[in-house]
């Protein structure tokens, strides 16, 4: 079964003479329990699939679903309590809040969602992505490979049904974005969680299972990562 999938995705921003057709009727699903990664070269329309599969915009038209959930037939406030409970979100540019510590911001989606979160799997987040000795810390003290480390505990925080991941390791030199790709490619293949990838590094691509590539707005390929890393 699909985490997320889109179908007949077309998305246009703009009117006229200047509109731009991001997606142009784009069907693909995010299989759950696996690692996707979306690639394609610059303005092929990545982020835009990604924000619409998401519930971040609305397609223009064609359909976006969570599981079953039709993401076109929920009103603001729903919609806000689906990417709140069943999504986890980790972007570029980290995205902490600056004010609260490390283990703040990791439970900060189960705290405005008003539960308490599953205590031992936040425990075994914070042991997975190596932070048990920076939880009292605060944003600006940490490497921005650790910020990045703690976006990822975040995302994973609540359970949600798939994360979606933008560009994850664009502002990380290599080994440190080796290490998120690594804490990405654990939670797939060892703790059984969904992730979607948007991407344009190959060496980053080859940590998922599957590739899907995107050109001028259309679906050009999907293949299984001949290299993807599969010890946990
Ligand atoms: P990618 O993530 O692959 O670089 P994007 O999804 O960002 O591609 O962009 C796809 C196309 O849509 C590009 O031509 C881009 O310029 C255009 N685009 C993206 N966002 C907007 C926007 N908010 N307004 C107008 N055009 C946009
Ligand atoms: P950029 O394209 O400049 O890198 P981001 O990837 O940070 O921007 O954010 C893209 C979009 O997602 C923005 O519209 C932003 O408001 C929205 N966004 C950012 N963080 C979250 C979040 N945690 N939950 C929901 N939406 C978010």
């Amino acid at each position: 079964t699909d985490a997320a999938r889109v179908s007949g995705a077309v998305k246009v921003y703009g009117s006229g003479d200047t509109a731009v057709r991001a997606l142009d009727g784009v069907d693909v699903g995010f299989p759950a329990g696996r690692f996707t990664a979306i690639m394609g070269p610059s303005g092929s329309g990545k982020s835009t699939l990604m924000h619409c599969a998401a519930g971040l915009d609305t397609l223009t038209s064609g359909a976006a679903f969570i599981g079953d959930t039709e993401l076109g037939a929920l009103d603001d406030r729903r919609l806000t309590l689906l990417r709140r409970d069943r999504i986890g979100f980790v972007f570029q540019a980290f995205n902490l809040v600056p004010t609260l510590t490390v283990a703040e911001n990791i439970t900060l989606p189960m705290d405005l969602a008003g539960t308490r979160g599953d205590r031992e799997w936040t425990e075994a987040l914070i042991d997975v992505v190596g932070l048990r000795d920076r939880l009292h810390h605060r944003p600006a003290e940490l490497s921005g490979g650790q910020q990045q480390r703690v976006a990822v505990a975040r995302a994973f925080a609540g359970q949600p049904d798939v994360v979606f991941a933008d560009e994850p390791t664009g502002n990380l030199d290599s080994r440190a974005g080796e290490e998120v790709l690594g804490l990405l490619g654990r939670a797939v293949r060892g703790m059984g969680r969904t992730v979607v990838m948007v991407t344009h590094d190959p060496v980053a691509a080859a940590h998922a299972d599957e590739v899907v590539f995107l050109a001028d707005g259309r679906l050009m390929d999907r293949m299984e990562s001949p290299t993807a890393d599969r010890v946990l």
